[in-house]
């Protein structure tokens, strides 16, 4: 009998499972994947997710992967242009963007260290049940063998084709149609900070990591069929017109890898929870990656999950009200900047952007509330003062 299972471990499972177990819990961290694997994902951790890493012990271990810090930040709209940076958490202003196979390798000796029991190669299949309440997991191991093992609580996070959420019936409760297809590959060559250009096709994205640069081309998911049918060839024109100086870096560059890509950016809330099982990470929230925030959110979630569950594991009343607290808080959390996501991968919705990056860059105060929104150090609603939404009305109507 553990006390939890959890289901993924990567940026939510394998922190969740370290958290628990420090806590004192008997832990079980179920991985279908062989690691160290790779992930798709575009790598930037923003500053709320560094100082996590950092308050775990663990951000030493990313440093030592080699990952530059990443203290500058460019964004670039229709030509407008700012710079800067966050201005951080707990005295940490860096981003950073390790190799996903460096990272959750990182995330996962932090949960064995801790304590937890890691097995690899285990795909969980089906969920056991007392009653209407689940209570462990029954999964395939590594030698074809089926496993069944008992817990007070089964973490689902295991991704946004979560299993555990299918077995619950976890119904979406938000939903809203994918916006964006993502490409991305690896140069050895450019020298970038972490730069993003929105011009009149799409989003590019440089994001400085070990070993590389990758660069990422975000089309609008309408243009997907196209796109796929000649992906390389889009993502090359993509750069040139909507980063023509990055393009020019391409030139003298070598791609390290080949192009890999997703049209499966969906947007939604599940439930979170039910009797005895709870969903963290990409399994119970998802949102376009162009704000790169997955990482960060996964992250927070766990912490936010164990903090006010760790005290209840086991006591089925006041633990369905801490994961009934966990729901709420989720929901209070991530709803803000999933509309704020929404906001920004509509490619109709340039215009507005323009304004924006146009009013923030008239002053270094706003533009630093600008980039301390969009690292999450600061919530939305500090962004947009009357002062800030005046000053979008003046630069719309100069033109
Ligand atoms: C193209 C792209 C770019 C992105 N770029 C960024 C970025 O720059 N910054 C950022 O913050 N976020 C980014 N994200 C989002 C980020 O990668 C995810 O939000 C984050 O990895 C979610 O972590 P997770 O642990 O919830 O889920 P996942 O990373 O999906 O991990 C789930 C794990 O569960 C395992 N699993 C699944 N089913 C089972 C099962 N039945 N049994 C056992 N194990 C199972 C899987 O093998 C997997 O390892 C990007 C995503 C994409 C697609």
């Amino acid at each position: 009998m553990y006390d939890v299972i959890v289901v993924g471990a990567r940026a939510a499972g394998a922190p969740a499972a370290m958290l628990f177990a420090r806590s004192g819990h008997r832990v079980l961290l179920l991985e279908r994947s062989v690691f160290p694997a790779d992930t798709l994902s575009t790598l930037y951790i923003q500053q709320p997710g560094v100082a996590r890493l950092a308050r775990w012990g663990l951000l030493d271990a990313v440093r030592a992967t080699g990952c530059p810090p990443l203290d500058r930040v460019l964004y670039e709209v229709g030509g407008v242009r700012v710079t800067g940076c966050s201005s951080g958490i707990d005295g940490i202003r860096e981003a950073y963007a390790p190799r996903r196979y460096l990272l959750d390798r990182i995330l996962v000796e932090g949960a064995v260290a801790a304590g937890a029991e890691f097995r690899d190669g285990s795909e969980v299949t089906g969920l056991v049940h007392d009653g209407d309440r689940v209570a462990g997991v029954r999964w395939n191991g590594p030698d074809g063998a089926v496993h069944t093992e008992r817990a007070h609580l089964v973490v689902g996070a295991d991704g946004m084709r979560s299993t555990v959420a299918r077995l619950v019936g976890a119904a979406k409760q938000v939903e809203h149609p994918a916006l964006t297809c993502a490409y991305y590959t690896f140069w050895q060559g450019p020298r970038t900070d972490f730069e993003m250009y929105e011009g009149p096709t799409g989003w590019i994205a440089a994001v400085p990591t070990n070993d590389a640069t990758l660069i990422a081309a975000y089309h609008p998911q309408h243009r997907f069929d196209e796109v796929r049918r000649d992906a390389m060839n889009a993502y090359l024109e993509s750069v040139r017109v909507n980063a023509p100086a990055l393009h020019a870096q391409l030139d003298d560059a070598e791609r390290m890898e080949r192009l890999y890509g997703t049209g499966d950016q969906q947007n939604y809330f599940r439930t979170a929870t039910g009797p005895g099982w709870v969903l963290i990470g990409d399994a119970g929230h998802h949102k376009d990656s162009l704000t790169a925030q997955g990482i960060g959110d996964a992250l927070m979630q766990a912490e936010l999950l164990v903090e006010g569950v760790r005290e209840h594991v086991g006591d089925p009343v006041a633990q369905a009200a801490a994961l009934s607290a966990f729901a709420t808080e989720r929901d209070a959390r991530l709803g803000g900047p999933f509309q704020a996501t929404l906001g920004v991968a509509q490619a109709d919705a340039q215009g507005r952007r323009i304004a924006l990056l146009r009013a923030v860059s008239t002053s270094p105060e706003l533009t630093q509330r600008y980039f301390d929104t969009l690292s999450g150090v600061v919530p939305l609603d500090g962004l947009y003062t009357p002062e800030l939404l005046r000053l979008m009305q003046e630069v719309a109507a100069t033109g």
